[in-house]
């Protein structure tokens, strides 16, 4: 089987104002960096907009193109797996479809990758242009309250955007989970990363399809699957409010025996339902993690795909 030299991933969800352009910029960009030798897939992660039909119609114009239609959305991170999977190129170009990532950016990546000896350039987000302040604030704070949480090192103020060696997305495709965060499980693999800053632009149409529910959901499995502290929540808490114990009894005691014993039902009241909120919220971690083991003990495919369009040489691994 021949590797193309370069793939480019695109998952896409309701892309179809985007999709011409999107087509074009990629298609310029890979051909100043590698000529013909490259591949561009696209994922159409159900679509509710002609996204669909519209990379039929570039899958059949451009023989370097192939789409997968999934068979609903899955999300962005699942839909990118299907790309990852089905992509065969020597070096793997993710990129968002919106054009919020700049594809021209490719050939200075894998001039970093050369010159570093490299097998990840992760492109890190100096601006972000047109994005609401609450997004750059609610990402900001998440990378690093992840980082304080995570064991792995996961490089702060970076997306998807990144070019890979084979090797390092072969050793990603090994990982298995079904809550995926694709950024922390590339750093969890190792090998030599380095970073590529740029200026993310603004989205080329539509809007974000990440709302902040969406957005809450990736925290969480970005949080539980790369870090157990939550867990030890629990025992830190024990520590403090034995400590809190401890000074309530000695106040109390100090009452009884001055001839002025405490009383009163807000007192007990506040400890109540101080208590209560702090066990509900370790049930609800417990519960979080709990819920996680649950689906990934189903072992489901990660994705189902229903349509092929153009050709894709890839692994066999369709995911089921
Ligand atoms: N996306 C997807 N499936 C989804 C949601 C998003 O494939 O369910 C794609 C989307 O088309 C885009 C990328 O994921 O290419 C990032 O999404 P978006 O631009 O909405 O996120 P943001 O840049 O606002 O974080
Ligand atoms: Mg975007």
């Amino acid at each position: 089987m021949h590797r193309p030299a370069l793939s480019i991933v695109v998952p896409c969800y309701n892309e179809a104002a985007t999709l011409p352009v999107l087509h074009q910029r990629v298609s310029a960009a890979a051909k100043a960096a590698v000529g013909d030798d490259h591949e561009i897939i696209f994922i159409n992660d159900g679509s509710r907009d002609a996204s669909w039909p519209i990379m039929q119609q570039l899958a059949s114009a451009d023989p370097r193109v192939a789409a997968i239609n999934l068979s609903r959305n899955h999300g962005h991170q699942l839909a990118l797996t299907a790309g990852l999977d089905l992509c065969s190129g020597e070096q793997i170009l993710i990129i968002d479809a919106d054009l919020q990532d700049p594809p021209e950016l490719v050939t200075e990546m894998r001039a970093t990758m050369a010159r570093e000896g490299a097998d990840v350039v992760f492109a890190v987000r100096r601006k972000r242009a047109g994005e609401t302040l609450f997004k750059k604030a609610t990402a900001a704070a998440f990378y690093r309250v992840l980082d304080r949480l995570t064991d792995t090192p996961i490089p702060l103020d970076t997306g998807d955007f990144r070019l890979m060696t084979r090797r390092a997305l072969d050793a990603l495709l090994a990982l298995p989970e079904q809550a995926r965060f694709i950024r922390g499980m590339v750093a969890w693999i190792g090998f030599r990363q380095v970073p590529f800053p740029y200026d993310r632009a603004e989205r080329h149409a539509g809007e974000t399809n990440y709302p902040l529910s969406r957005m809450l959901r990736l925290a969480f499995d970005a949080v539980t699957g790369f870090s157990t502290a939550p867990l030890r929540f629990a025992s830190h808490a024990s520590v403090a409010l034995a400590g809190a114990s401890l000074l309530l009894l000695v106040y109390i005691l100090w009452g009884y025996f001055e001839g002025d014993p405490v009383q009163g039902w807000t007192s007990t009241m506040l400890v109540v339902t101080v208590l209560s909120a702090v066990q509900m919220f370790v049930l609800g971690m417990i519960g979080e993690y709990i819920g996680r083991l649950y689906i990934e003990s189903k072992r489901r495919p990660l994705y189902l795909v229903a349509d092929i369009a153009g050709t894709v040489h890839s692994r066999a691994t369709l995911g089921f």
